[in-house]
Formats: C-alpha cells, sequence, structure tokens
C-alpha cells in the first residue's frame, strides 16, 4: 500500500527547491516514481510537482549548441527535427525507450535520474547493497540482465538510454539548489558502486536537474543508436549503444554497467581512422575488452560486439 504523501505544485525553480528538505521527492513525469511509491522502495511526505513550472519544457539550439529543459518529453526529443538531424543518437535513444504512451509522459530528466531496475532492488523482500543491505544477490543470483562491466560490488545496469547517448555527444548538466547553479559534465555525473553503491548520480536531495547542455558537434559530425531487447514492442534494452563519429569519436555502451559504459578502446580505434567494416569490427572487439560477464550474461558479450559494429557504421551512412 501507498504512504499517504502531500502534494505540492512548484511555481518556480526556487519554488521547487526550497521544498526539497530530504523528506521530499520531486516528480517530473511520474513514471518511475509511481513504480517506486508502489513498490514500496520510497516514501516521500511530499510529492513536489515540477510538472507546473513554466519553460522547463523547451528545447533551443544557439550557436553553441542544444539546451533541452529537463521537462521536454522523450516524445519531444524523438519528434524535435535539430535534435534528429545534428544530435541523431539523441532522438533514437528517446524514441526507442519504453511505449508510446510512455514517451508522451516520461521526461529527460526523470528518465536520466530513474533508478535501476535491478528485480533485486526493485523488490521488497531482498534488502540489497543499494537498500542498506550486506549483499548484491545478483552476484550468484538471476543475473541475465546485469552487468558486464563494473559489476564486481553492485551488478545494476544503468537504466536511461538517454544517458548513453548524453555521454556520447559530451552533455553537460546545469543543477540547480540552494547554494547556486553548477554545471557538471555527463561523464562525472554517474556515480559507480565502488564510490558510492546507495546512488546513481551526484544530485544532492535538495537539487533539482535544471538544463541539459550538448556543445554544437564540428562540421562532418555523424551519430547513430541502437538498442537490441528480447521483444521489439517496449522492452527494456539487453543491449544498447551510442556512437558519435567526428574529431573526438563517442562510443557509450547501456545495459551493460552500473553507469553508462564509455568504450574506450572502441573510441581509440575509431580516432583518425577510416570507417569501414574492418575498423568497426576492430573497435567492437576492443569494446568488449575487459568484461567480466557474471554465470547468466556472457550471452551479452557477443550482442554488444554486434550491435557496436552496425552502430559504427548506420552512424557512417547518417
Ligand atoms: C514498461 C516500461 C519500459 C521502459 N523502457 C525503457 C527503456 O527502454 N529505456 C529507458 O531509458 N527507460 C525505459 N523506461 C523508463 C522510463 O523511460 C522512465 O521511468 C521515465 O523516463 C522517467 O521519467 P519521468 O519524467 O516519468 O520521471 P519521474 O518518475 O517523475 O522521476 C524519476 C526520478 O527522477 C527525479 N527527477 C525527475 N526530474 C528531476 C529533475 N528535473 N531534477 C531532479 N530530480 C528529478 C525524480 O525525483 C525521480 O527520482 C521504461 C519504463 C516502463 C514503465
Amino acid at each position: 500500500m501507498i504512504a499517504k504523501f502531500q502534494w505540492q505544485d512548484a511555481r518556480t525553480v526556487q519554488d521547487a527547491i526550497a521544498q526539497l528538505d530530504g523528506t521530499s521527492m520531486v516528480k517530473a513525469g511520474g513514471i518511475d516514481v509511481m513504480d517506486r511509491l508502489k513498490e514500496g522502495l520510497d516514501s516521500p511526505a511530499t510529492l513536489v510537482n515540477i510538472r507546473t513550472i513554466p519553460g522547463l519544457d523547451q528545447i533551443r539550439e544557439d550557436a553553441t549548441g542544444l539546451h533541452i529543459g529537463p521537462m521536454v518529453t522523450l516524445d519531444q526529443l524523438d519528434k524535435n527535427e535539430t535534435v534528429r538531424a545534428s544530435y541523431t543518437a539523441l532522438a533514437d535513444a528517446a524514441g526507442h525507450a519504453a511505449t508510446p504512451h510512455i514517451r508522451n509522459v516520461a521526461t529527460v530528466g526523470g528518465n536520466i535520474l530513474q533508478r535501476p531496475r535491478c528485480w533485486y532492488f526493485r523488490n521488497e523482500q531482498f534488502h540489497c547493497l543499494k537498500k542498506g543491505g550486506d549483499r548484491c544477490f545478483a552476484q550468484d543470483g538471476e543475473n541475465e540482465y546485469h552487468a558486464i562491466f563494473g559489476n564486481q560490488i553492485c551488478a545494476i545496469v544503468h537504466p536511461s538510454a538517454v544517458a548513453v547517448a548524453l555521454l556520447a555527444l559530451g552533455a553537460t548538466f546545469e543543477v540547480t539548489g540552494k547554494r547556486g547553479e553548477r554545471q557538471v559534465p555527463s561523464e562525472q555525473f554517474f556515480v559507480r558502486p565502488d564510490e558510492d553503491v546507495h546512488r546513481e548520480h551526484t544530485l544532492a536531495a535538495d537539487e533539482l536537474l535544471t538544463a541539459i547542455n550538448i556543445p554544437k558537434p564540428a562540421s562532418g559530425t555523424r551519430s547513430a543508436y541502437m538498442k537490441l531487447g528480447e521483444k521489439e514492442s517496449f522492452d527494456w534494452p539487453i543491449a544498447e549503444v551510442a556512437v558519435v563519429l567526428g574529431a573526438r569519436p563517442g562510443v557509450v555502451l547501456g545495459a551493460a554497467a552500473p553507469v553508462p559504459w564509455r568504450a574506450v578502446g572502441a573510441e581509440r580505434i575509431l580516432a583518425g581512422n577510416p570507417i569501414n567494416e574492418d575498423t568497426a569490427r576492430a573497435a567492437a572487439k576492443a569494446a568488449l575488452q575487459g568484461a567480466t560477464p557474471l554465470r547468466n550474461n556472457s550471452y551479452k558479450l557477443p550482442i554488444f560486439e554486434t550491435i557496436v559494429r552496425r552502430t559504427i557504421l548506420a552512424a557512417a551512412r547518417a
């Protein structure tokens, strides 16, 4: 049963921040928040609805790049012509997440900040490491959908498709709190279990994500995103990848690790080399170096290798 809570419609960013005191929780689209209330993972005294703050749902491009409000929906990102033309991996990541109904409501901010879907974490009966317990049940348990990198302490996979594309595109997150505003490069935003197993990002309880900024891609930059799930309709990915080809290539794997996972070996091979079947194959192999699959998920290795190769070639054709 969901515990009783107060509902507050915030009118401004400062109004919302003033209400964030550790016992309250931000609600954007509410997709993940509702699940967590029902699953007994969270029982806030107050839900602070930020949907009522005007102006946070805009996409704007200027000479420095793309600026996305946190309340922009996944559907808006998918359908926006500028995003699709110049930041294609982001449009495709947003457009392949969940279902059309969910994409109409789910926001980019909420997608980045949603909590992991690990079935041990989500189930009240398992007091796992992430919830203050003393073990990660996935290590010896049912781990077919879990991480193949960085999984030694906690084997969740980071759930956000959008984050995979944003990291590849070199995005920065604008965070606003009681002490003002800070800019956090996406590369420093996500928290690995060995840094702090209880959290997935550096946002404090009294801070809001207020913008996502992507630097303008140099001319000739191309990108692509691909996802593979058990079924095409609305499944979570088994493997996903975003690739950016340009002066600074980016290859980022999703559903692979507790954070969006930069495949540095693959990026090195793509830098300065012509993109063809051979380099794509070599980069895909390099992307999987250092993987530490668990008992039931080594099947993910060839899947990742295939989609990394295909996504590199798709970006080259874009
Ligand atoms: C069936 C199903 C399939 C799905 N498949 C996918 C998939 O394939 N890929 C994928 O990426 N996702 C998938 N999702 C997840 C879904 O996309 C996310 O739950 C959704 O994007 C969350 O967005 P929201 O606006 O509803 O966030 P909310 O539920 O409102 O918030 C999520 C979290 O973010 C915090 N928050 C939100 N906005 C802010 C802000 N601006 N500042 C500070 N904190 C904030 C909230 O406090 C909460 O902790 C799926 C979900 C379902 C139900």
